[in-house]
């Protein structure tokens, strides 16, 4: 599943390729779960759009589009989540249609932006269809745009492990599991800690560890964007090289203790009991 630092290279890619272009005409499978909005929403706000941006909003893409009608200018936005197996292509009309190919926008410098998912966990919508319309936000703070006060002030005072804090989307939006537990590793804080025992100082570590880790995977993965967005394919991106995520039994990176697995809230949480506390 693509995390935060996948959808922000996804969107910088392309954004450098289709910005500044118009969607000509849009055309929609018959599968109905990737479509959270009607096909006649996406259809009025998408088609003759100028794609102005497209940027990361949580774990969303979203294009930020505008329309210029005989009376007025209409402001709208194509939201993409790419769940569990979602892709968005850039190509050309020749290429083969992939199998699980749900959405093609057609585009007036003659490409195809193309959405494919074949497990169908991702999800199309747009805004803008109504004139009353706001923009579209994600649920939880910006991760990477939150102040050490703010974050602070989010996790004080929570019951539940810290873990599981970390991937509620209604405080932080677009942590996921990798980045959660490197995150806690760098910081020196167990997963299963209560995110109420955590004092100042460890939050403002954590902070700066959630930040760290995140700018670094999408530094890595900027030299990946163009093969991810045009492959039909399965390349990916250059990892990060985890030190506790997926090394159970392994030793730690720092003191060669073996990396632990616990299992919290559902999801799988790696750890070094001699270097997190
Ligand atoms: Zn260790």
């Amino acid at each position: 599943m693509p995390e935060l630092p996948e959808v922000e290279t996804i969107a910088r890619g392309l954004h450098k390729q289709v910005a500044g272009d118009t969607i000509q005409s849009i055309w929609l499978g018959e599968k109905p779960e990737p479509l959270k909005s009607s096909p006649r929403d996406i259809a009025k706000v998408l088609e003759q759009s100028k794609i102005l941006r497209v940027r990361r909003v949580g774990k969303h893409i979203v294009f930020d589009l505008t329309q210029t009608g005989k009376k007025r200018e209409r402001q709208g936005q194509w939201v993409v989540h790419l769940g569990m197996t979602g892709k968005m292509q850039v190509t050309t009309p020749d290429v083969d249609i992939a199998k699980h190919t749900h959405a093609i926008a057609r585009l007036a410098s003659g490409r195809e932006v193309r959405f494919v998912d074949p497990r169908r966990f991702g999800r199309l919508a747009v805004v803008g269809a109504r004139p009353s319309a706001a923009s579209f936000q994600a649920p939880g703070d910006e991760p990477l745009e939150s102040q050490a006060e703010r974050f602070i002030e989010l996790f004080r005072g929570r019951k539940t492990p810290i873990k599981s804090a970390l991937l509620n989307q209604k405080l932080l939006s677009g942590v996921g599991n990798i980045y959660a537990d490197e995150a806690l590793f760098r910081a020196g804080i167990r997963p299963r800690r209560r995110a109420a025992s955590l004092t100042r100082d460890q939050l403002h570590k954590l902070h700066a560890a959630v930040q760290e880790v995140l700018r670094e995977a999408i530094a890595l993965g900027g030299s990946s964007v163009s093969d991810y967005v045009n492959a039909d394919g399965e390349e990916g991106f250059f990892q990060l090289q985890h030190r506790v995520y997926g090394r159970e039994g392994e030793p730690c990176l720092v003191c060669g203790t073996p990396i632990k697995r616990v299992v919290i809230a559902g999801r799988s949480s790696h750890y070094c009991s001699h270097c997190q506390k």
